[in-house]
């Protein structure tokens, strides 16, 4: 059962010629959730994005909010937002007024506009620099300029294409928690659009992993990384390894996967380098048949008896760490 405010995608398809950016998407948005769509370059995130905040025409399919079929609504009127990557603010007006713009457009006086931009304002934790310009701003405070602008329509879902890119990674990973704060706060249905993964788990209550213009996997962060359906998410995810096991390929985590200098195991492998990220090592090994493989070791583990590169190894795991994938 969809509910009164789930965002439905049917078979929604985007062509550029006769290549599809968007190929007969279906998928449901459930309302109130903070939704990430994933994959790399190309792959038709921004074109699903543009499509639902109506600036982008949709070949075929359609979109439904609600009750309401929104395909062919003009943007201000579909009950969407969308946040800009370029954060797109008038350099003229003062924050405040960027924040209250669309208010002005709709007749609405003075006074209340800015008291409704000063309360949005306050939400991003803004409000102090109500009356500076954009430009004697910093890049994450702009941000929350942007933000602030898409929130003031009241929208029932918010389109955020790719919000964190812009920003210093310290700066994303702050960022980042205030956007996951603000979504618990007002309740609206977030759809974020993103090719870090990283990203994508801290997030989201759904991942949608995109390839080729189709979804190729849905789900809580936990049960895309745990189960990645195919060999595609496996990769994507990061975090696996992929090997061929007689008829197809499994996955196992690589935190799973575990290493010793002989003795029995699945196969063999020579490390070719081991990477310390603080509190673990990322043992980088090729398996005899060309397989790439890693295993991620406590640093304690790790640096008790150190893999040097060259090293033969033999990598094994428990059975019920291996997963089987399709396709
Ligand atoms: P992503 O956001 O995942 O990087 P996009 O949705 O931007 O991917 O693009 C999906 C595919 O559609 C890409 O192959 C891209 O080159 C193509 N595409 C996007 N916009 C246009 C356009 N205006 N004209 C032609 N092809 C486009």
């Amino acid at each position: 059962m969809r509910d009164a405010l789930d965002l439905e995608l049917a078979s929604l398809t985007k062509r550029y010629g006769a290549a599809a950016a968007v190929d007969a998407v279906s998928h449901v948005f459930a309302s109130g959730r903070y939704c990430c769509l994933l994959g790399p370059s190309g792959c038709g995130k921004s074109t699903t994005l543009r499509m639902i905040a109506g600036h982008e025409t949709a070949t075929s399919g359609d979109i439904v909010l609600g009750a309401d079929n929104i395909t062919h609504a003009p943007p201000a009127a579909r009950g969407t937002a969308m946040m800009f990557q370029s954060y797109a603010l008038f350099p003229h007006l003062s924050v405040w007024e960027n924040v209250a713009f669309s208010l002005k457009m709709k007749g609405v006086e003075k006074n209340e506009r800015r008291r409704r931009a000063m309360t949005l304002l306050e939400m991003v934790e803004i409000a102090p620099m109500a009356e500076r310009r954009p430009a004697q701003l910093s890049g994450g405070q702009q941000q929350r300029v942007a933000l602030a602008r898409a929130l003031i329509t009241e929208p029932r879902v918010l389109l955020l294409d790719e919000p964190l890119s812009a920003l210093d990674p310290f700066l994303r990973v702050r960022m980042r928690v205030e956007l996951k704060r603000l979504q618990r706060e007002l309740g609206v249905t977030f759809i974020h659009v993103t090719h870090g993964q990283d990203e994508a788990m801290a997030l989201s209550d759904d991942i949608i992993v995109m390839n080729g213009g189709r979804i190729e996997q849905s789900g809580s962060p936990r049960e895309v990384f745990d189960a990645p359906r195919t060999e595609f998410v496996a990769r994507f995810m990061g975090g696996h390894n992929v090997l061929a096991n007689g008829a197809g390929k499994i996955a196992v985590r690589a935190d799973r996967t575990r290493l010793s200098r002989s003795g029995e195991g699945a196969l063999s492998a020579t490390v070719t380098g081991a990477e310390f990220q603080g509190t673990v090592v990322i043992v980088a090994m090729r398996a005899a048949d060309g397989a790439e493989l890693s295993a991620t070791l406590s640093d304690a583990a790790f640096y008790a008896d150190p893999f040097d590169p060259g090293a033969t190894v033999t990598v094994g795991w428990d059975h019920a760490d291996q997963h089987a994938l399709a396709g």
